[in-house]
């Protein structure tokens, strides 16, 4: 990425602003289906925070959005701006900025009239158009494509018009909706360091929509985690990753080798198949379901492999275990086991050059106790 081409710091478009504290409690919005489609939220989104809304398609991200934007009403609950309710608020007087997955632009008008058009809406003299323009169009590294039109330009290019006429106005917030879901791999990977990029210059708070866990790792200060209408998690991508509370976090967020235990998961030790393993108090979940059933979580990059019993330190964990494949990944290889009597599947990832198994060998998987996570099931 060019450095060279960096708003100054004191220009409008990038100067950082105060970021807008929003704060939402028992936000609920039922649709009169069987489950309401947000259901009891309670959030707050700290100024200039990038917060990410993650979940499976159907879990009231979009909704929850809408909420905070005003296109929806609340069946229950406060929504508040810097603690101000603007719960009876329309949309245009809610000063947000919005970024779609489809671009939105205005087909007829150039890359300049469309980043204009939220700043002649507001009546601003034509001289201050003309140089907040061209500062948020160096910020999104788009100079001298003032005079383009939308179609002459790649989807990318269109993306960034979109996202300097969200963020033109200085609005409270940036509210964005999976952004980045129609381009390809690389283009979001590019993008996505942009988006940070410019969250840093401009310091506003962002709230953004994906159902895509690398994306909410790379992006985000925090991650809300939505599960039918509901925060199941909330946290850093850290404190997500490394420390999930439910068997729905471990499995959304990276690979697990996942044991389920049929009882709770509160003792000093948890049996399954035969093994028994040590817990680390500090392991266990604080989730109140851990006491009613619970799983052992391991993550790929915490399992080790060992060619017998006797090759374990002695105070792992360990299970026996069968290589069904080895997978190579370019820099890491994984190898993919079969554990246990049924067979339950898992995976460990090895060193690239590891070439100390083959498939159907038997082996030994073991890792640290303080490695593992119990999860409430
Ligand atoms: P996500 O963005 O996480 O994919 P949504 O917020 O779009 O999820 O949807 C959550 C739930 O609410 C889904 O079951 C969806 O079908 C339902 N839903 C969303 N919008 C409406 C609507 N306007 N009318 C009825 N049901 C809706
Ligand atoms: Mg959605």
């Amino acid at each position: 990425m060019s450095t060279s081409t960096v708003a100054s710091p004191q220009s409008p478009a990038s100067a950082p602003t105060q970021g807008t504290q929003i704060r939402l409690r028992g936000v609920t919005k039922d649709y009169g289906l069987a489950a309401p489609a947000v259901d009891d939220v309670t959030l707050t989104i700290e100024p200039g925070e990038f917060m990410t809304l993650l979940g499976p398609s159907g879990s009231g991200k979009t909704t929850t959005l809408n909420l905070i934007a005003g296109f929806e009403t609340l069946t229950a609950g406060t929504i508040a701006f810097n603690g101000a309710d603007v719960g009876i608020l329309p949309p245009h007087k809610r000063n947000l900025g919005m970024l779609f997955q489809n671009y939105a632009l205005f087909p007829h008008m150039t890359v300049a009239q469309n980043i204009a058009y939220p700043l002649r809406e507001r009546r601003m003299p034509r001289a201050e158009i003309e140089r907040k323009v061209a500062d948020v169009l160096e910020l999104v590294q788009l100079q001298g494509r003032d005079g383009h039109y939308p179609r002459q330009l790649s989807g990318g290019q269109q993306q960034r018009v979109a996202l300097a006429r969200a963020i033109v106005f200085h609005p409270s917030a940036l509210l964005l909706d999976e952004p980045l879901g129609a381009l390809d791999r690389n283009l979001r990977a590019a993008l996505q360091l942009e988006i940070r990029r410019i969250h840093r210059e401009v310091g506003s708070t962002f709230v953004f929509v994906t159902h895509d866990q690398e994306e909410a790792m790379n992006l985000s200060d925090r991650i809300a985690l939505f599960n039918t209408g509901r925060i199941e998690q909330l946290g850093t991508p850290e404190q997500l990753y490394h420390a999930p509370e439910t068997l729905f976090t471990a499995r959304f967020l990276g690979d697990s080798n996942v044991f389920a235990i049929d009882g709770p998961g509160t003792g000093s030790t948890l049996a399954w198949e035969g093994a028994v393993w040590r817990v680390d108090p500090r392991t266990v979940s604080p989730h109140p379901g851990v006491a009613q059933r619970c799983a052992v979580v391991v993550r790929p990059e915490d399992l080790h492999l060992a060619p017998s019993t006797a090759d374990v330190p002695p105070d792992a964990n360990s299970l026996p275990a069968r290589v069904r494949d080895i997978e190579y990944m370019g820099s890491y290889r994984t190898v993919v086991l079969a554990y246990g009597s049924a067979g339950t599947p898992g995976r460990v990832r090895v060193e690239a050059f590891d070439a100390g198994f083959a498939i159907d060998d038997q082996v030994v998987a073991w890792w640290r106790p303080e490695r593992q996570r119990v999860v409430a099931a």
